[in-house]
């Protein structure tokens, strides 16, 4: 055994713990979610000197002013997708790559964009050192989604629009699942959009709290 997967080891029972008292016990109960969630080491996508928090169920810095998800929000939004492994997702807003990760490991392929170069060179590295090969990596603003490998079958946004972002729509395939946190900073519904033809049929799941979708023009260090 390396030292690398006994020190990933050293958190297993940190993970278990995780998934049982805050997603599992929260009313995710999808089994390949919950598989996932205790497979995927949650604290190499973490600041290391923040290791020792990372299976607490709130969001992290990551620096850049951007967070980690917290785990149940990561869960909740993978268990809504219905991910397949025949599935093709585009994640925009990769961050530290931690939802990338789950998404790979279920997935079949998972394109991801990330407005901001530094966090998507270190999310790169981290799904590298898992051996985690079935991601394609994008610097850029994610509005305008991915054309180049569009049609996606699962949509996930990680930063919250104003609107259902219409071009991410246009890339969907018919009866594919898109999973968005819409709204204002302080009203943001965790949205589940289904594409029926022409058609998106909406619900939503949660009140939630995530950084908001940047335009490029504004870059991400001129928010209040
Ligand atoms: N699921 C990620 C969440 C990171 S926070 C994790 O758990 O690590 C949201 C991310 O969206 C940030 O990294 C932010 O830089 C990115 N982001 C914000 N606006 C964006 C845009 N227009 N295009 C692409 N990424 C964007």
């Amino acid at each position: 055994m390396t030292a690398y997967t006994e020190v990933m080891d050293n958190y297993l029972q940190a993970r278990r713990r995780m998934v049982e008292e805050h997603i599992a016990a929260r009313g995710v109960r999808d089994p390949r979610v919950l598989a996932a969630m205790c497979a995927i080491p949650r604290h190499l996508f973490v600041p290391e000197g923040q290791w020792h928090h990372a299976h607490e169920d709130h969001p992290l810095p990551l620096g850049e002013g951007q967070t980690i998800s917290q785990p149940y929000i990561v869960a909740a939004m993978t268990e809504a997708l219905e991910v397949t492994p025949e599935s093709k997702v585009l994640e925009i807003g990769t961050g530290s790559g931690y939802q990338t990760a789950i998404l790979a490991h279920l997935a079949k392929m998972v394109y991801t964009v990330e407005i901001i170069q530094s966090l998507s060179v270190r999310a790169r590295l981290a799904l590298q050192r898992l051996d985690l090969r079935n991601v394609r990596f994008r610097i850029g603003d994610g509005h305008l989604g991915w054309p180049e490998f569009a049609p996606y079958d699962r949509v996930v946004v990680t930063a919250a629009a104003e609107t259902m972002p219409f071009p991410l729509v246009e890339q969907m395939s018919d009866g594919g699942k898109m999973v968005v946190p819409v709204g204002p900073v302080g009203a943001q519904v965790l949205t589940l959009g289904v594409k029926h033809g022409t058609k998106l049929v909406q619900r939503h799941l949660m009140g939630v709290a995530f950084v908001p979708f940047v335009h490029k023009d504004e870059g991400p260090g001129n928010r209040g």
